[in-house]
């Protein structure tokens, strides 16, 4: 039987995927931000925020020399905002010390912020046509049925015996082609619910298919109940409609962007009213809920909003800004307060 890479690659001549926007005149500069975009999201959600970052930040040196804010304002929306802070760290180092390129060895790759094991390799082989084996969320579950593994998928033990025989399937030429057809194949054939068996180019030995287990690998264990979070925004509001933001800690889920005064109680959001605008009677109320899914749990935040006369002055040590709908493009903001903006602006 013809090997499993060999299968894999003729199979990517007919059916892989050729025409992905990153796949278009590509370089590793492509393949790496095309390669972090997709670590937590969907290919079509990817596609027009990779077309969008390219053309504002086609090439490394543009990049390093954007501000962290014009840089997220482009992931505004995608989540995940380390990974965006990541990237224009490793675009700063990139420029000045590897003179605006990648490099191409996987060990530096993956000593660059945001760019782990299966990124450094995924890098390495479509960027630059080297042996490398990856393990993305597709190729897990490739193999994960191909080998009819078991293990729970988020063990270390299940984990390292995938990358064994992730580097044990790697062809000894077309890196390139191979690599984008095991991922295509995982993303196209061995879907997650509805695997495709009857297409699959390495059905004939393909352990899950045989057992008649292909859906229920690989074994993610059980399922956990999603934790609840409930925070309290305040949304302080002037004559021109102009709303107030501040910037949020590095650390945390989003981090470095810009967003409401947040506390956990309606008295604490108050007191810090007062206390950043100078004020001793509080006129804040309530404004509505929204709900929002995190990967790890699910937010409730109960909004409150408050109209100021005149220019009003802050006390604070975060950095802050007044803005609106019309000028959120420009900073980094998470969707939903993006979408809080929007949406009073236009109800007045
Ligand atoms: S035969 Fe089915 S389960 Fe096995 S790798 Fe192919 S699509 Fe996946």
């Amino acid at each position: 039987m013809n090997t499993f890479s060999n299968r894999v690659i003729k199979w990517h001549g007919k059916s892989g995927r050729k025409d992905l926007p990153w796949q278009i005149d590509k370089n590793p500069y492509k393949v790496w931000i095309s390669e972090v975009m997709l670590q937590q999201t969907q290919v079509n959600t990817a596609m027009p925020y990779f077309n969008a970052f390219m053309e504002r930040f086609p090439n490394i040196g543009i990049l390093a020399d954007s501000s962290i804010d014009d840089v997220l304002s482009y992931w505004s929306g995608l989540g995940y905002y380390a990974r965006g802070r990541n990237i224009h760290k490793t675009a700063c180092i990139l420029k000045n010390d590897y003179s605006s390129s990648l490099p191409c060895s996987l060990i530096e790759l993956e000593s660059l912020p945001g760019i782990g094991r299966s990124t450094a390799g995924a890098i390495y082989s479509l960027g630059f046509n080297k042996s490398a084996p990856i393990l993305d969320g597709n190729v897990k579950r490739v193999l994960s049925r191909h080998k009819r593994i078991n293990g729970i998928l988020k063990k270390t033990a299940t984990i390292n015996k995938l990358w064994k025989i992730s580097e044990e399937l790697l062809p000894s030429k077309n890196h390139e082609i191979y690599t984008q057809g095991i991922m295509d194949l995982g993303a196209t054939v061995c879907t997650r619910s509805n695997p495709n068996c009857s297409l699959c180019p390495v059905e004939q030995d393909c352990l899950a298919r045989i057992h008649d287990e292909a859906t229920l690998l690989p074994n993610r264990g059980p399922s956990k109940k999603k934790k609840e979070k409930e925070v309290f925004w305040l949304i302080p509001k002037d004559e021109n409609d102009n709303v107030y933001l501040e910037k949020r800690e590095e650390k945390g889920i989003w981090g470095g962007l810009w967003s409401f005064i947040e506390s956990d109680g309606e008295e604490e959001l108050n007191k810090i009213f007062k206390i950043k605008f100078r004020s001793n009677k509080s006129s804040i109320k309530k404004y509505k809920e929204i709900e929002h899914s995190f990967s790890h749990y699910d937010l409730k935040a109960k909004v409150f909003i408050v109209s100021l006369k005149g220019k009003p002055t802050t006390k604070t040590n975060t950095e802050s800004i007044w803005t609106n709908s019309k000028e959120l493009q420009s900073i980094g903001t998470p969707k939903p307060i993006q979408k809080l903006i929007t949406e009073m602006s236009q109800h007045g």
